[in-house]
């Protein structure tokens, strides 16, 4: 026996798989090339190669012609010789390499930029070459950068024909002879020795249910497809596992909080909410907004501790479910608080639920970081003695001198502009964490906040209140903006009212207000006093002078709103109609979406119009289509997704959790379904995962986790 054969059985005594063995006992590795396998790609052990994905395949069974290459523009397999070569001079002391490369039916050149003597050296003239590559056009040469290379008589000895999988390799990877096809004879030396090693987790009947190719089976084809459909069924079960142990994971931290923390029981809906809905309530509610309050209601029922994301398009009526969840603590005896991102905000809140509870004994005050010593004084004893019932305001909420006698509920509008250790700080204030509800209208795709807010329970408004008229979207250049005026004016003769935003981002700050004001200046030239009034409003303003602003606006005395974005969250002015967003191209999706919802909140027909400059990113013009398109949050959020990915979407926390290998949240929609549902079914049928035949999934969710761990160390 072999020491290897000597120790892949010590393994065997041990009980350990084959699996976890050391990369360098691979025939063909070694110490050294282990080393660089460790560092280059983190491939430690056998199952660290056996998931070195490939990225794409290429059919290696074909050869063209040289001849047949005009117009060609993706990779071609030829085979010919090298008839000469030649280094020039580069940049600075760097060599560029020269190659033509023949065949009967015509030449091409080859061009090193890098590695060019290295290169040269191991070139053979004359002889037959098997050359892989994407041929290109330069000064109507045909020409291969880089090309692939390798003598026809290695190419034969290779146990590699039809489906030649690419891996990811590195440079000096490239230079220890393990690049893409060093690395594809070490996998294919290694999958023979893996059979029967890669017992599948998953019940027969479940691979059947969800028609899913069998693990080892799927780990061989992914490598060495036999064709294009099998290595896409093997793909499809790989990442089908990955997101369904990801989704297993939240599911488990879900119930572990839940398991953890205890609530405030909620068990009475009495006299404040029943009045409340039958004699102040302004309309029927939407089915959506129902259903969201029973969640809600069945949360806080029996003391299990509510920590819920409430989602919903702009003006889809979250604040009426907020405030309707506030009521129920306050019929069992409990106080609440309403957090908003800004002043402003703030201040509707309040001044609309102190409107709306006017009648109704409830004790709402508002704490802001411009309320006087004095005043605020008043407010933390009126609320430490449980006088005030609804405590609403900026983050001025989270001081330590806010002390309140029983916090029951508090709800954090617009999650977004708030950090985790903030949401901390508001559990800290009782005994028991208050209920948390959370409400964002930055719309994420819907699986994705699913699979991806941990502990988070999500609700979803997503049916707008009756009545809503499409907001016309219009994209328009500088050039329009002499008939943009024209069409500001008629809006502003009918009695509409308008807003023009401008960006404003922190590292152009400067320059932004300037854009700020040239344009204040030049809407005030075109729409002058008396018969105009303009009003402005930006982050460099006192607090006193926006709100002052604000209210001239929100009482109809001014007909323009000039402004960065502090409108863009929450504010409500019905009888705004038209919305102009300056340099729009600088607006992300979701930042357009929201500016938008500011219009359309009246019975007028309203506008959005978007203006750019003439010259933009493809990226820029996704974005201006998009909203011209469609108004639909979740469609929006897609193609957000699509354009940045969900690690900018989700903040770079969230998308460190995820840890997959093959899945893409952005292009694997279908297959999150599929296991989603694969996992609910899952517990619907067994909720403790105790039958027999779940025992593998359990033996491999803990493994995962642990080897995430693992890697974690090693990272
Ligand atoms: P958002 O979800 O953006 O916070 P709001 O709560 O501000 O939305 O609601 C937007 C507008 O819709 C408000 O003027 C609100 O009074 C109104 N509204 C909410 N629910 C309904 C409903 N069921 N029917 C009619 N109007 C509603
Ligand atoms: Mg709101």
């Amino acid at each position: 026996m072999s020491n290897w054969h000597l120790f892949l059985f010590g393994l065997y005594l041990c009980g350990m798989s084959i699996l976890s063995t050391s990369i360098e006992y691979l025939k063909g590795v070694g110490p050294a090339k282990a080393d660089l396998l460790k560092k280059e790609l983190n491939i430690f052990r056998y199952a660290d190669l056996l998931q070195l994905y490939p990225y794409r395949y290429v059919d290696r069974s074909r050869f063209c012609k040289i001849n047949e290459l005009i117009g060609a523009s993706a990779e071609v397999q030829l085979l010919g010789k090298i008839t000469h070569l030649e280094s020039q001079a580069g940049k600075g002391r760097s060599k560029i390499l020269k190659a033509t490369f023949k065949d009967e039916t015509g030449e091409v050149e080859l061009v090193w930029f890098k590695g060019a003597q290295w290169i040269e050296k191991s070139l053979k003239l004359n002889q037959n070459y098997v050359l892989y590559g994407k041929p290109s056009l330069f000064n109507s040469k045909l020409s291969f950068a880089h090309p692939d290379l390798e003598l026809e008589l290695d190419f034969k000895k290779s146990p590699i024909r039809g489906l030649q999988p690419l891996y990811p390799s590195t440079e000096k990877l490239n230079q220890k002879g393990l690049n893409n096809r060093g690395l594809a004879k070490l996998t294919k030396v290694l999958l023979p020795q893996l059979h029967g090693a890669l017992p599948d987790f998953f019940p027969v009947h479940f691979l059947e249910r969800y028609q899913l190719m069998k693990r080892e089976e799927a780990l061989m084809q992914v490598h060495f497809p036999s064709s294009l459909e099998q290595a896409e069924q093997a793909r499809l079960r790989l990442k089908f596992e990955e997101l369904f142990f990801f989704q297993m994971e939240m599911a488990a931290q879900k119930r572990q909080h839940h398991r953890e923390f205890q609530g405030y029981s909620f068990p009475e809906v009495a006299s404040v909410f029943n009045r409340f809905y039958k004699e102040v309530l302004p309309f029927e509610l939407t089915g959506a907004q129902k259903r969201v309050l029973k969640e809600i209601r069945s949360d806080v029922r029996h003391g299990k501790h509510m920590n819920r994301l409430l989602q919903g398009d702009v003006g889809s009526g979250k604040t009426m479910v907020a405030l309707m969840s506030i009521l129920i603590a306050i019929d069992n005896g409990f106080q609440a608080c309403l957090m908003a991102p800004t002043e402003i905000l703030a201040q509707q809140h309040f001044q609309g639920i102190s409107e709306l509870l006017e009648d109704m004994p409830v004790e709402v005050a508002l704490l802001t970081g411009s309320v006087k010593t004095a005043e605020r004084r008043t407010i933390h004893s009126r609320l430490e003695s449980g006088e005030i019932h609804i405590l609403i305001g900026t983050h001025a909420l989270l001081e330590d001198k806010v002390k309140y006698k029983n916090l029951g509920l508090a709800v954090v509008d617009e999650q977004h502009r708030f950090g985790v250790a903030q949401r901390a700080k508001l559990w800290k204030k009782n005994k028991l964490p208050p209920h948390i509800l959370v409400m964002t209208a930055t719309p994420i795709p819907r699986t994705l906040a699913m699979s991806v807010y941990g502990n988070l329970d999500l609700s979803i408004i997503d049916e707008l209140p009756p009545g809503r008229k499409p907001i016309s979207t219009k994209h328009a250049f500088d050039k329009d903006r002499n008939s943009l005026f024209g069409f500001l004016e008629a809006e502003i003769d009918k009695g509409r009212q308008i807003y023009i935003v401008y960006p404003l981002i922190e590292e152009s700050e400067k320059m932004d207000y300037k854009d700020l004001m040239d344009g204040y200046e030049s809407i005030c030239r075109a729409f002058p006093r008396p018969k105009y009034q303009v009003s402005v409003v930006h982050g460099k303003m006192k607090p006193e002078d926006k709100d002052f602003e604000m209210q001239r606006f929100a009482s109809g005395k001014t007909q323009i709103m000039v402004a960065t974005t502090v409108i863009e969250v929450g504010v409500n002015v019905p009888n705004a109609s038209v919305m102009v967003i300056e340099s729009a191209e600088r607006f992300g999706l979701s930042q357009l979406h929201q500016l938008r919802g500011r219009v359309g909140r009246g019975a007028e027909k309203s506008y959005c119009i978007l203006m750019t400059g003439s010259k933009l990113s493809r990226e820029a013009r996704v974005r201006m289509k998009t909203m011209v398109r469609t108004q639909d949050g979740f469609e929006i959020a897609d193609v957000d997704l699509k354009l940045r990915g969900p690690g900018d979407l989700l903040g770079t926390q969230q998308s460190g959790m995820l840890n997959l290998r093959l899945a893409d949240l952005k292009e694997d929609t279908p297959i999150m379904d599929l296991s989603r549902r694969a996992l609910q079914d899952l517990f619907d049928a067994d909720p403790e995962l105790s039958a027999k035949d779940h025992q593998d999934i359990i033996k491999e969710f803990r493994k995962r986790k642990a080897g995430k761990m693992d890697w974690g160390r090693i990272a």
